[in-house]
């Protein structure tokens, strides 16, 4: 950076941010020039600071900034050399922003908001280059398009945010065109052998990319807004199914009231204020006990512990019942079990998928289970894919099992006929 020599930096006067410096710049001062290292960005405190490109004899003024604007932060956003030159029109103050303050700023903002920076960034260098060049009348021409397709593993990344961001888009239109469906899982009594429940399971039946996995899509729902009306989508039509199941089971003369529908909640819908008030408007529509309704909720529900806890209990104390997914394989399991009451506790198929091969598997499975009892929790296998894994969960005493071994996920339509088929 060429500094005048007339330039100081100052420490933080008492008007300014604590802890910023202060640099001043006297009139006519160049402050940074054009193809320079960018390794500070500035605030402007107090004065003018015109922003241009080209050589004195044939310059271009791009901007004249004032208290607050702030410059020479292209740079430092992708580390490039000065794109033009800065320099003090009037006596000028500014607060100094060093590279690593941004840079750390960038590094952990989303993806999408870094490429859309890189995005601007590119076309505002591309506008400069494009007025210098028409003051060198001689090479008037636009820089080259910012290109996705070049290979390195900076434009890789900018392709997965791209597609990403066209996934997002896709998921919006599926939720508005009807593209969402729910496929449902039969849950087993272990000793019995009869069906007490489904899981259900999103899926997306998109007409460009086939039958999306809810692993390519949930994440990115939940990143957004978008999980709010899925979510409530997937309440809504887990509420409607169940009474069809009831329906259907009540017409064959079977026992209705014991058979349940667990529900996949994300974080998110946890958090909405009004989430348990729809879940009681959907019992009321939909003439369905809450004990009939298992909220499958993640560790990841305690990221916010003391509201997670308070949203759990309000459930509880309306009927719903909460079931730990995945359990085991978070950073504090036990934790929770301890912080917070829920109703069922449901092993993490990684665990499954090794009973059989493992002997610590065994071990850990079966101190599980022996907790849960201790603790009056019901357990729920999940991922039984042998009938040597029924057998060991049999064996430690698990409740319920789930698992392709017992049945894949279906289609309504399908479960239908399970349910019939089980309570034969
Ligand atoms: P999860 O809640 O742990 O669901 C169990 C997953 O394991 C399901 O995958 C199921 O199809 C699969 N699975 C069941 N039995 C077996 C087995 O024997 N072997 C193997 N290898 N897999 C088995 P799916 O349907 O692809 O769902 C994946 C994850 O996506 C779910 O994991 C859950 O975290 C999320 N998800 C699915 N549906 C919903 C939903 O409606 N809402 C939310 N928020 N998340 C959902
Ligand atoms: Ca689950
Ligand atoms: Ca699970």
């Amino acid at each position: 950076m060429a500094l005048g020599n007339n330039s100081s930096i100052l420490n933080a006067s008492p008007a300014s941010p604590s802890g910023c410096n202060l640099c001043l710049f006297q009139a006519g001062e160049m402050i940074f020039t054009e193809g320079s290292a960018a390794d500070k960005a500035y605030i402007i405190e107090s004065g003018l600071v015109e922003i241009f490109v080209g050589s004195d004899t044939t310059s271009v003024r791009l901007s004249v900034l004032g208290v607050g604007d702030i410059f020479g932060e292209m740079g430092l956003i992708d580390s490039s050399p000065r794109s033009a030159s800065a320099r003090a029109i009037t006596q000028c103050y500014c607060v100094v922003m060093g590279a690593a303050q941004i840079a750390e700023r960038i590094a952990s903002s989303s993806p999408v908001v870094q490429l859309l920076l890189s995005i601007l960034l590119h076309r505002n260098r591309a506008y400069n280059q494009y007025l210098k060049n028409c003051a060198n009348v001689s090479s008037l021409s636009l820089s080259k398009p910012f290109r996705l397709d070049q290979g390195t593993a900076e434009q890789q990344k900018y392709k997965a945010v791209l597609d990403s961001i066209k996934l997002e888009s896709d998921l919006q239109n599926a939720v508005q065109g009807e593209e969402l469906l729910l496929y449902y899982q039969p849950l087993l009594n272990l000793s019995q052998g009869t069906l007490v429940g489904f899981e259900a399971l999103l899926r997306w039946q998109s007409p460009s990319r086939g039958m999306v996995s809810p692993l390519t899509f949930i994440a990115l729902a939940e990143e957004t807004s978008l999980i709010v009306p899925i979510g409530f989508w997937i309440l809504e039509r887990a509420f409607a199914d169940l009474q069809r199941f009831q329906d259907h089971l009540a017409l064959s003369r079977q026992r209705t009231s014991a058979l349940f529908v667990s529900v996949n909640i994300s974080v998110r819908q946890f958090q909405e204020p009004d989430f348990l008030a729809q879940l009681l408007d959907l019992t009321e529509r939909y003439g369905i006990a809450p004990k009939q309704i298992k909220l499958e909720v993640t560790e990841r529900i305690f990221l916010d512990e003391v509201e997670a806890v308070a949203t759990i209990n309000q459930c509880r104390k309306s009927g719903f019942e909460v079931s730990l997914d995945d359990f085991g394989t978070g950073y504090s399991s036990l934790n929770y079990l301890e912080r917070c009451e829920i109703d069922s506790l449901k092993i993490d198929q990684s665990f499954t998928q090794k009973l059989g091969k493992s002997e610590r598997a065994k071990i850990l499975v079966g101190s599980i289970i022996e907790i849960s009892q201790k603790l009056g929790l019901p357990t729920v296998g999940e991922g039984i894919e042998t009938p040597d894994q029924m057998a060991t969960l049999q064996e430690l005493g698990c409740d319920i099992g789930q698992g392709y071994l017992l049945g894949k996920p279906v289609a309504f339509s399908s479960a239908l006929l399970l349910l019939d088929h089980h309570n034969r």
